[in-house]
């Protein structure tokens, strides 16, 4: 069996029926999403748009694309056709951008929102009182080509796994808290992707539904 079918397998077997695994196949080629794959996988994540459509083109129909990097809103009506869930929504503006090609292509895009949880600094990603902001407001329900399916969040890269829990934890609350405010009946505010190569037991054990891993598959990426 390859290295990646058995790096897969491994970490099924860990993981709860009910955590999705994300294969983060980004920086790799073709032919190593395609060992994942006739391992059974058929999830996989891009985070740069020209790879996600190369990549779409030589791979089979069945997987599912979702998108978990920066999106520049340029670049959105690029992958709308074929992507099943965007996990890196970091603006209004880039919501409301995913809703109009959405409607422009006739479909409904399954997305997340990015929330900052990190102590690092970082560019992209709501705060966790933005995010609320924006909810609270309501003014998504006029996106009807936009499903907002639940939160996304990456955690501090430090050896502190009590810090990475504390951070785990945060974006956990803060998704039950929208969900009772927000999403009370709707059946689609579901998910919370988080947990990578180096944390994802943390992450499920913090109440993940989807952890989004590369390297531990794949192996190290060079860039
Ligand atoms: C690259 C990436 C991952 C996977 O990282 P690994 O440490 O290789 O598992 C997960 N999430 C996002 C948003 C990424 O960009």
């Amino acid at each position: 069996m390859s290295p990646i079918a058995e790096n897969i397998i491994r970490i099924r077997e860990t993981l709860p029926a009910e955590v999705r695994l994300v294969a983060v196949s980004k920086f790799h080629p073709a032919a190593s999403i395609q060992e994942a794959y006739d391992a059974g996988q058929r999830l996989f994540g891009e985070s740069r748009v020209q790879e996600l459509l190369q990549k779409q083109q030589q791979l089979p129909d069945d997987i599912e694309w979702h998108f978990i990097g920066h999106l520049q809103r340029n670049k959105v009506k690029m992958i709308i056709p074929f992507v099943s869930l965007i996990h890196s929504i970091d603006s209004p503006r880039l919501l409301a951008e995913v809703n109009k090609e959405a409607a422009c292509a006739g479909r409904v895009v399954d997305c997340l929102l990015q929330i900052h949880i990190a102590q690092e600094e970082s560019k992209f990603g709501f705060t966790v009182g933005e995010c609320e902001a924006f909810l609270t407001s309501g003014a998504w329900r006029e996106y009807t080509s936009v499903r907002i399916c639940g939160v996304m969040g990456m955690a501090t890269f430090t050896d502190d796994e009590r810090q990475i829990r504390a951070e785990f934890d945060t974006l956990k609350r803060f998704f039950d808290r929208m969900k009772r405010a927000c999403f009370p009946e709707e059946d689609f505010f579901t998910e919370i992707s988080m947990g990578m190569s180096d944390d994802w037991p943390l992450a499920v054990a913090s109440g993940s539904s989807m952890v989004r891993v590369g390297s531990c598959i794949f192996g190290a990426r060079i860039y």
